[in-house]
């Protein structure tokens, strides 16, 4: 269920401190020690998952219905106008600490945190072929 080297499973345990915002006996909620905006929360399962592909489909349920409520109290908290959930998987995506975990990031109005912009694709031959490419991974589970 734990990990002995993983700083989440750590938390959890309550080997290392962190400032809790929320708990069940499935999920951990507590302030990310270096926010993007102050507020910034991680919502945690318990048991140790490495990212959202190897959450059980329950442990994951639970994870996502605690994002809800825990952001609307992180909006109320700090009167932000909005609220970015994200949540990396693998180092290529930013993944450091390889618990899953999903970031409630409350947003203001011209705060100056930039999504990527969006580029279309070639032609409408190319998202064809892209969209065929994920239905056929679909199917095959992967
Ligand atoms: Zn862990």
């Amino acid at each position: 269920m734990h990990q002995d080297d993983c700083v989440f499973c750590k938390i959890v345990k309550g080997e290392l401190p962190c400032a809790r915002v929320f708990e069940t006996d499935d999920v951990l909620a507590f302030l990310d020690i270096a926010p993007v905006a102050p507020g910034h929360v991680l919502v945690i399962p318990k048991a140790h998952h490495r990212n959202l592909f190897d959450l059980p489909e329950a442990v994951g349920g639970r994870l996502f219905a605690a994002l809800s409520p825990v952001g609307a109290a992180v909006m109320a908290a700090t009167g932000a106008a909005g609220l970015n959930v994200q949540i990396n998987n693998n180092a290529a995506a930013g993944q450091v600490v390889f618990h899953a975990h999903a970031h409630l990031i409350p947003r203001h109005e011209g705060d100056g945190l930039r999504l990527w912009s969006g580029r279309p694709y070639a032609d409408a031959a190319a998202a064809q072929a892209m969209a065929e490419a994920v239905r056929a991974a679909v199917a095959r589970g992967r």
